[in-house]
């Protein structure tokens, strides 16, 4: 299927996406939290529309978004009063290009149906794609307690949380089916059951996996602050990703105040970047550091490096194809420094404690130069723009890592 630009599922590379945090109503605010996220590297980017100030916003932020030459495909997110956001601005259903509608928010009892034909009949007639968006938090509780009514009578029933599962997963392909019957074709369906537990992610998207052919967009729901976030966000998501799970994913990080929202963004491409399911911005191997690197120069080195090669890409991006394949290794000394360096493209072994100040340089495998004095960092820096202007430019031959991950010996 396409979103807007963007191809999601089949043979299609697995779509990073992420959403805004502001309120949509803010124009401006909207606008530049979007190509920020975009200029990271998010292929989609949702927004919500909860009011009709946010509706009536989304018309303008596409406009704005165009303006500035940021393609980047809106997706509404529309819960309990979606129906009546869409009817009623028919500039913001034509401007996004894709609706997520939860199947759990769209109404009780008769108004359920009548309200979510109303939206699926939208997105039949300006063609747009739906993600059938369930969540453990909003779960159709009516459909909850059928079910859990259905497994009080089996002779041995389930545990609560299987009929839970069971449910999400009902929910997801129930009302995909209901779309199809409303005239939605099922190559515009998109699928996703989100639950913020790490087994029951998996033990779900496993289930959805096995019960149909739509795509799956992967990601666990609240999966909080910091570290904690990462980590359960890659544990998940690694291992559905790793059995050919989700076609697009987005990490649901919740920022530190005044944090930055892009870094969702970036957690999710090197998700798929260290899996080797693709790539995006050359990979920095930086050996953790030990009591051999007594000083921060190392550290330091390391940051410059990658916060370097992340602000270039959007021009390199353009300008080097295949740049994104690149791989630099910033060693902190002598013990795997030269031979984790010579396996890179480009990689620089500091200088570890005690041992002779200079820091030498390997390029595919070679040593060119040796570094010394204050200003390491900038001439390593110059050295790997010139690697990239020399090598992957268009037309000139790959340029190649000289070692594989497999060959490389961890320090
Ligand atoms: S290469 Fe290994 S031994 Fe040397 S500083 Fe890094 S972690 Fe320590």
């Amino acid at each position: 299927m396409r979103v807007g630009s963007v191809r999601v599922g089949g043979d299609a590379p697995i779509v990073v996406q992420s959403m805004t945090n502001t309120d949509t109503a803010d124009v401006e605010a909207t606008v530049r939290q979007v190509r920020a996220l975009a200029r990271a590297g998010s292929e989609i980017v949702r927004v919500t529309v909860n009011t009709e100030e946010a509706a009536a916003a989304v018309p303008h932020i596409r406009e704005r978004l165009d303006a500035a030459g940021c393609d980047v495909p809106l997706v509404g997110d529309f819960h309990f009063n979606g129906h009546r956001l869409l009817a009623a601005n028919a500039a913001c259903a034509a401007a996004l290009a894709k609706y997520r509608i939860n199947p759990g928010n769209v109404g009780r009892g008769a108004k359920r149906d009548e309200q979510f034909a109303s939206m699926i009949e939208t997105a039949c007639r300006l063609g747009k794609p739906v993600r059938i968006g369930v969540n453990w938090g909003s779960l159709d509780q009516a459909l909850l307690a059928r079910l859990m009514d259905e497994n009080a009578r089996r002779a041995q029933p389930l545990e609560a949380e299987a009929v839970m599962r069971e449910a999400l997963v009902t929910s997801a392909l129930d009302s995909a089916a209901r779309a199809e019957e409303l005239g939605l074709p099922g190559d515009a369906i998109v699928i996703s059951c989100k639950v913020s537990s790490v087994q029951h992610l998996i033990a779900v998207y496993r289930d959805l996996a096995r019960r149909c052919d739509y795509p799956l967009h992967l990601g666990l729901t609240e999966a909080g602050m910091g570290s904690k976030g990462i980590v359960a966000s890659t544990a998940a998501m690694a291992v559905l990703l790793q059995e050919g799970i989700g076609d697009t994913i987005r990490v649901s990080l919740t920022p530190e105040p005044g944090g930055d929202r892009t870094r969702e963004v970036v957690v999710a491409q090197e998700i798929l970047q260290t899996m080797g399911l693709r790539s995006f911005t050359p990979m920095v191997t930086a050996c953790p550091g030990c009591g051999r690197t007594t000083s921060t120069t190392f550290q330091e080195l390391a940051a410059k490096i990658q916060h370097f090669l992340r602000e270039q890409m959007p021009v390199w991006r353009r300008d080097y194809p295949g740049v994104e394949d690149m791989h630099v290794a910033v060693m902190g000394c002598v013990v795997n420094g030269p031979g984790e360096s010579k396996l890179a493209n480009i990689g620089i072994s500091l200088p570890g404690t005690g041992e002779v100040p200079v820091a030498p340089v390997y390029v595919d495998g070679r040593k060119t130069v040796t570094l010394k004095g204050d200003a390491i960092a900038e001439e390593f820096q110059a050295i790997v723009a010139e690697y990239v202007r020399t090598n992957y430019r268009r037309g000139a031959p790959r340029a190649q890592a000289a070692g594989s991950e497999a060959r490389r010996t961890p320090a």
